[in-house]
């Protein structure tokens, strides 16, 4: 959709709007429809290809308004008040978990009646996940053991994850109050199934009880990968819930070629990815699948009607589209990555699997700290560092929707000139005596 026909089918929308408040009369309070409406009204499966606005806009009259309650605004969570938010939710997951290949039993319309919900984030989906395996954790204990108080059992749970993970975990360890081992990871930034049998075996030896390991798809520092086919068995081996944190990387896989990331995904207990992230869906909307129902899976009872924006994308983009955009941007961090080879004076951290490339002069921690001191008082361009290893590095990353080669092309003759500046500026270094600045030679191209 063009700028033109946005500010056309804004309007639309808008007199959409009025409309109904205008003759809010004429509608009923409650929706006459019966629970499983709207599942007879939409396919299975998100489209192939792209449907026009205008076909997407026609069904919210003809099959969302119709199990919407005109009563008050989409706070009530009830099935019978407002069924068309719980049940679009529902479809749409199910859309997108099909998408992207995920176990049936994750589905709703699987046997093992799985299920998802939409949340505001990764972090939420974390921390409620490791609130529900610290709830089934403390039951267990204290069926075993009915001395034991809620407090006793719950300073015996320790959840694990890799020192990649992003810092959200820790958070919600905080407020979940369940103890955290934060693990090694190996030399590309992924958590390897033997550091985390070991230290689940340390612990049990200890009288401690392992209850939640979260494991990354897309580290946010490296977009680095746990492999899940080896960490999720270690999970099951010990009863331990595995959450999988796919918050950027989770949208490529619903192309073909990266779903392989996600292999070994059927281990795993939940799993949540963001499609504000890389799935063209406004914020906010992170999707968490599991497999128990995941009825009480909120804090607040009101639900926001966020499955109408991942509806509206998943249909007017198609499932072909989606991927056409997401294979775009990888090919777009290739070649800002061919770029980055091609100068003798950068080099690459880590692999180019999607649309981050991570980079850093061949040089001292310093020089590279100054490259982006720079770039951010220049302002031209935004980039957020990170470090590795103890190493210092720029992270390039295509935003989604509407980076083009001329972007990545300017971004590439920006950090050129200012890293031209930093040669010239270590030159001038160079006069000084040595000793008195470690960054006194720079490699030329
Ligand atoms: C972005 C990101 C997060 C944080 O997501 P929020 O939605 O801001 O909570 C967590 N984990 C990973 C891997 C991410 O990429």
């Amino acid at each position: 959709m063009d700028a033109d026909e946005f500010r056309r089918s804004g309007g639309e929308m808008v007199d959409f709007i009025a409309d109904y408040l205008q003759n809010i009369r004429q509608r009923r309070p409650l929706p006459a429809v019966s629970p499983g409406y709207l599942k007879k009204l939409i396919s299975e499966e998100a489209p192939s290809d792209g449907e026009s606005w205008e076909s997407v806009k026609d069904d919210i009259e003809k099959v969302i308004m119709p199990g919407v309650s005109s009563a008050h605004t989409f706070r009530e969570p009830l099935l019978a008040s407002s069924p068309a938010c719980t049940e679009l939710e529902m479809i749409a997951l199910d859309w997108l978990g099909k998408m992207l290949r995920l176990p049936q039993d994750f589905l709703f319309s699987g046997e093992r009646q799985g299920g998802s919900i939409i949340l505001g984030g990764a972090s939420e989906a974390i921390l409620i996940s490791l609130i529900s395996a610290r709830k089934a954790a403390i039951n267990k204990l204290r069926c075993l053991d009915p001395q034991l108080t809620n407090g006793q059992a719950l300073d015996k749970l320790v959840a694990y994850t890799s020192d990649q993970t992003h810092c959200c975990m820790e958070k919600s360890c905080l407020i979940g109050l369940v103890s955290l081992t934060i693990l090694p990871s190996d030399t590309t930034g992924a958590l390897s199934w033997e550091t985390l049998e070991a230290a689940i075996c340390r612990d049990l030896a200890r009288g401690l009880v392992p209850v939640f390991f979260c494991a990354t798809i897309g580290t946010t520092s490296t977009c680095a990968f746990d492999n899940l086919a080896e960490l999720g068995p270690v999970c099951n081996k010990y009863g331990v819930w595995m959450h999988v944190d796919a918050a950027y990387a989770g949208s490529a896989c619903i192309c073909p070629e990266f779903r392989y990331l996600l292999d070994g995904v059927e281990h795993c207990t939940s799993i949540s990815v963001s499609p504000h992230k890389w799935l063209l869906v406004n914020y906010d909307c992170t999707a968490l699948w599991t497999l128990s129902h995941p009825q009480h899976w909120q804090v607040n009872m009101g639900r926001r009607f966020r499955s109408l924006k991942l509806w509206f994308v998943l249909r007017m983009y198609g499932v072909k589209g989606l991927q056409e955009r997401i294979r775009q941007d990888v090919h777009l961090a290739k070649q800002f990555a061919q770029m980055v080879k091609a100068d003798s004076r950068f080099e690459l951290i880590g692999d180019v699997t999607l649309g981050l490339v991570c980079f850093r002069l061949k040089h001292c921690n310093c020089v590279n700290e100054e490259l982006h001191e720079k770039l951010k008082s220049d302002r031209r361009i935004h980039l957020i560092p990170s470090s590795f290893k103890g190493k210092f590095f720029l992270r390039f990353v295509i935003c989604p929707a509407s980076t083009q080669l001329q972007d990545v092309s300017f971004a590439w003759s920006v950090i050129n000139e200012i890293t031209d500046g930093i040669t010239r500026h270590c030159a001038t270094r160079r006069a000084k005596p040595p000793g008195s600045c470690a960054c006194i030679t720079i490699r030329h191209s």
